[in-house]
């Protein structure tokens, strides 16, 4: 068979998860929480399986469900959705990230990529005919260089994908980068796909601000969420998007195909428990702690890093000390040393290499300072 995505191999998270449990070493690689959630969500969730919510929910969600979604959009962002016609649940961010992709790209369009980017955005431009133009972000901070984007962009330009608290690097979004944006495609049919998952996990006071929470973004924007980082759940595959009407019409055209719905006792459950807010709003504290011991612990490691400014990633630099591939050096570690981590070049188009790693630090505390102690010499 002729590949329909001849570049695109196994994705290393896998690859890394594999690896590691393999050589029984410690997987700071693909990103998921290594503890569980709130024991009360286990029992909602029991509860609806036996009380029989165990059939297709509505193709959109159910509606309480999205009703308290829209809720909890006002509540952190004073940003209005309409329950019912402007958010979709879906069974992943990864999903939506693909549905609204094939909502608006044809065969030709160009959509711009940030690179370093997320693994799954390339691969839902190509399959739809799209055309990836990819620009790299400022090192050492990740930053977006605006030059950059307003040069590629054309006639041809239909979309373009953006990522924050940003995954490998942790760069937050500012209200300039949000105030650029808007600028560059207020004049043309532009429209922007906003990967939001982190959006709890922001560090030092930084606000997460949402694309649409600028009005002109708003009305462009597909905003993808995830209650897997949220909640603990990254096992549940559970999402949503919100978009104006307009767009979320032409979304669901794509997600009813794509799945259909998503598991219904998981919605249910889900709508009880984000009734209350601090169940997620203490995320950034949750993480911070985090992030702090495991920054801390670096200081001891002859890595060189710039504190994650949200997710919960941290990325290493050690160009300093060695000249081995990031690739290499992953596989390596993970064999020798027994901690494993993504190389941050599988995120660019042409592998480039920055000789970075990424750490995954939404872990337990002690298996945090385990892997500290053996990142102390890891050459
Ligand atoms: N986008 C980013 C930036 C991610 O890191 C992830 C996965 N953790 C996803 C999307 C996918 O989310 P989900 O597991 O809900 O599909
Ligand atoms: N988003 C997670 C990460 O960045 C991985 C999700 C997956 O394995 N597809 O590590």
């Amino acid at each position: 068979i002729s590949s329909k995505l001849p570049d695109v191999g196994t994705t290393i998270f896998t690859v890394m998860s594999k690896l590691a449990t393999d050589c029984n070493a410690i997987n700071l690689a693909q990103g998921f929480p290594g503890f569980d959630c709130f024991p009360f969500l286990h029992d909602l969730v029991t509860k609806y399986i036996s009380e029989g919510y165990n059939q297709y929910a509505p193709m959109s969600g159910v509606p309480i469900f999205k009703q308290r979604i829209a809720e909890k959009t006002k509540l952190v962002y004073g940003v209005d959705f309409n329950g019912e016609s402007e958010v979709t649940v879906v069974s992943g961010a990864t999903e939506a990230l693909f549905a609204a992709v094939t909502a608006v790209v044809r065969p030709g369009d160009e959509v711009i990529l940030l690179e370093p980017s997320y693994d799954s955005y390339a691969p839902a431009v190509v399959l739809n005919g799209g055309l990836p133009v990819y620009v790299s972000l400022n090192l050492p901070d990740f930053s977006v260089d605006w030059d950059k984007v307003k040069s590629a962009i054309t006639d041809k330009t239909r979309l373009i994908m953006v990522n924050t608290p940003h995954n490998p690097c942790g760069y937050v979004w500012t209200q300039d980068d949000l105030n650029t944006l808007a600028e560059l495609i207020q004049d043309r049919e532009i429209y922007v796909v906003s990967d939001e998952v982190y959006e709890h996990i922001t560090f030092d006071g930084r606000k997460h601000l949402p694309l649409f929470s600028h009005p002109l973004l708003k009305e462009r924007t597909f905003a993808c969420g995830s209650f897997g980082k949220t909640f603990h759940i990254t096992g549940w595959k559970i999402g949503y998007c919100l978009a104006p009407e307009k767009l979320t019409i032409e979304f669901r055209k794509i997600h009813q195909f794509l799945t259909f719905s998503t598991a219904t006792p998981l919605q249910y459950a889900l709508a009880d428990f984000m009734v209350e807010p601090s169940r997620y709003l203490h995320l950034n504290d949750f993480y911070q702690n985090k992030r702090d011991l495991f920054c801390q612990g670096l200081k001891n490691t002859p890595f060189e890093f710039t504190p994650s400014q949200g997710s919960f990633f941290q990325t290493v630099y050690y160009g300093h000390l060695s000249q081995e591939s990031d690739y290499d050096l992953a596989i390596r570690m993970t064999k020798e040393l027994g901690v494993a981590s993504i190389p941050v070049s599988v995120f660019y188009h042409d592998k480039t290499d920055h000789k970075l790693l990424r750490f995954c630090f939404a872990k337990e505390d002690d298996v945090l300072e385990k892997a500290l102690d053996l990142l102390q010499k890891p050459f």
